[in-house]
């Protein structure tokens, strides 16, 4: 594997690749949710990349930038045993010039849902996600549905930029309890362990009510929120795969999207309907 920390070495061993180039952009503290990526972009083509860069455009000043998890070491290992052929973890000065153009990401989709509580985050995201995927041009680039939200503004993003990337939805990694991998379920006690299950399990309750023949989105949101009734909830959403509010829901064309506090851990999940 190589360890690569500069555009410019990026840059010229990228030229040198032959054959399709699978991509994985993560910001470390890895878990098997990653591996689940990075098995799949191993698998489906000839070369893989990684990479690792907590992007600081992405959290808002009061978010947790500076407490974010840096794992290098274990990260490196699992990278190395996964077959990773391209390890890229640039620096800040790296990746960001002083003066650059903004990227802004769609006002309708970027400040629902998890933009609502985290404005400007999408525009961060989308900002990196564009440079990454200039670096890498990957043939297949390999997304989380974990982070639904931003998998949808990505693929919007690739499809009206041209950007020549097949986007890969990815399906999400959990504990075999339910709880949805995440690089900040570190930040969980022994309490709040416990108590996050509470996300997997309103996404459970409301699946089955779907199953049962429950319709009305309304309905949907309200069994959720009974099951998330000790958490502080950011959102409980039964949306269109688009996105859009509608008032019935159509299975196959549907997502359930929860945000909730666990003490003072904010934790999302979703489930694709
Ligand atoms: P992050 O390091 O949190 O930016 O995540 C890097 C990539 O891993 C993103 O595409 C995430 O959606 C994906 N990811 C994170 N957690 C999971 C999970 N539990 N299952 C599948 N993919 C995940």
């Amino acid at each position: 594997m190589k360890i690569v920390s500069t555009v410019k070495e990026l840059t010229a061993i990228r030229e040198e690749l032959k054959g399709s180039v699978g991509f994985v952009a993560t910001m470390g503290a890895m878990h098997n949710g990653h591996l689940s990526l990075i098995r799949q972009a191993r698998i489906q083509n000839d070369t893989v990349v990684v990479s690792i860069f907590v992007n600081p455009t992405q959290f808002l000043p009061n978010e947790d930038y500076e407490k974010y998890p840096r794992r290098e070491e274990a990260d490196l290992k699992i990278c190395t045993l996964a077959g990773v052929d391209i390890l890229f973890m640039p620096t800040c000065e790296e990746m960001y010039a002083k003066t650059e153009p903004e990227i802004l990401a769609p006002k309708n989709l970027a400040y629902i849902l998890e933009g609502s509580s985290r404005p400007g985050h999408f525009d961060g995201v989308l900002r990196i996600v564009l440079k990454l995927l200039n670096l890498v041009r990957p043939t297949n680039a390999y997304f989380g549905k974990k982070d639904a939200q931003q998998l949808y503004l990505i693929q919007n993003m690739v499809k009206t930029l041209f950007i020549n990337t097949n986007i890969i939805p990815c399906d999400i990694v959990r504990e075999s309890d339910g709880l949805a991998l995440s690089s900040r379920n570190i930040y969980l006690g022994e309490k709040d362990r416990v108590q996050a299950l509470a996300l997997s399990i309103a996404l459970k309750n409301a699946s089955q009510a779907i199953m049962k023949g429950e319709r009305e989105a309304k309905k949907i949101e309200l069994i959720m929120l009974e099951s998330l009734q000790d958490l502080k909830v950011d959102y409980a959403k039964a949306l269109s795969r688009n996105f859009e509010a509608k008032e019935q829901i159509i299975v196959k064309e549907t997502i359930l999207l929860i945000a909730a506090f666990v003490g003072n851990t904010r934790l999302i999940d979703n489930l694709w309907i």
